[in-house]
């Protein structure tokens, strides 16, 4: 299963993009989150990845710089369609009521009539399991106190845990994981500079610790801060490393990595 980072960034960033991504394999595709607006438009042309290839959609929580880009590639793929077949964006109520509602209220009729048919939103309950892009998911309820949001599994091997901190509620999700995808909003030595936990995030430390006593393989870290994006993969890789043990991966917007 291939990844790639559509964007790396928190909420506020102007140097790169808001946090979201795709997963694909067997020639199938899954968006994970939209960022903030039209740029993931450019994010996916960039990635060489047309909208009409995003048959499944997943959105993680309610916040605009997750939530507002699907209602761009939802537009397109409604705008565009001819006979591709049907389309289904993921999300738990709250997510997939606040959704439809935007779609229907912001895009033209001629192409929300499509909605239903061609594109269907499906809502998902905690722990329930759906099989997408030949693989089995398990989404999960993370237990956030600022909106409701919802991580996932695939094959009990990768976990991703949206854009907040791991907490001990999801352990048994995330315990042994080969691959773990998790926020870090900015260095350790930098917290005082960028206040990540006024916003309930952590830094390359704490999500290097926590990985560390789930006995993870593999770390991805992501949605951080944008100040410093030419070096950001080098410090945070540094150190990531007094702290875990396993592979840290920092990647670019842009970048792919094979979840093997
Ligand atoms: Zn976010």
């Amino acid at each position: 299963m291939k990844l790639t980072m559509l964007g790396t960034g928190n909420a506020l960033v102007t140097k790169c993009y808001n946090t979201c991504f795709i997963l694909n394999d067997n020639n199938e595709y899954l968006l994970v989150d939209g960022g903030g607006g039209n740029q993931i438009l450019s994010q996916l042309e960039q990635a060489k990845i047309s909208c009409g290839d995003l048959h499944n959609i997943f959105v993680t929580h309610k916040h605009i710089d997750h939530i507002l880009g699907i209602v761009w590639v939802i537009r397109i793929i409604l705008q565009n369609h001819k006979n591709e077949g049907e389309y289904y964006v993921y999300g738990h109520k709250e997510v997939i009521e606040i959704l439809e509602n935007m779609c229907r209220t912001l895009i033209r009729e001629k192409e929300t009539k499509l909605i239903g048919t061609v594109l269907k939103f499906i809502t998902i309950e905690n722990n329930e399991e759906i099989d997408l892009i030949g693989h089995r998911f398990r989404f999960f309820d993370i237990h956030s106190d600022k909106a409701a949001q919802f991580g996932f599994t695939i094959d009990n091997e990768i976990v991703c845990c949206g854009d907040e901190p791991y907490n001990d509620t999801i352990k048994d999700f995330v315990k042994n994981a080969k691959w773990l995808m998790h926020e870090a909003f900015c260095l350790d030595s930098e917290a005082d500079l960028f206040n990540p936990y006024e916003k309930k995030h952590s830094t390359v430390k704490d999500a290097c610790k926590k990985a560390q006593e789930n006995n993870i393989k593999n770390l991805i870290l992501y949605h951080t801060e944008d100040k410093n994006i030419k070096n950001r993969k080098e410090l945070y890789t540094a150190e990531g490393r007094q702290y875990f043990s396993g592979n840290i991966y920092i990647p670019d917007d842009l970048e792919s990595i094979d979840l093997i």
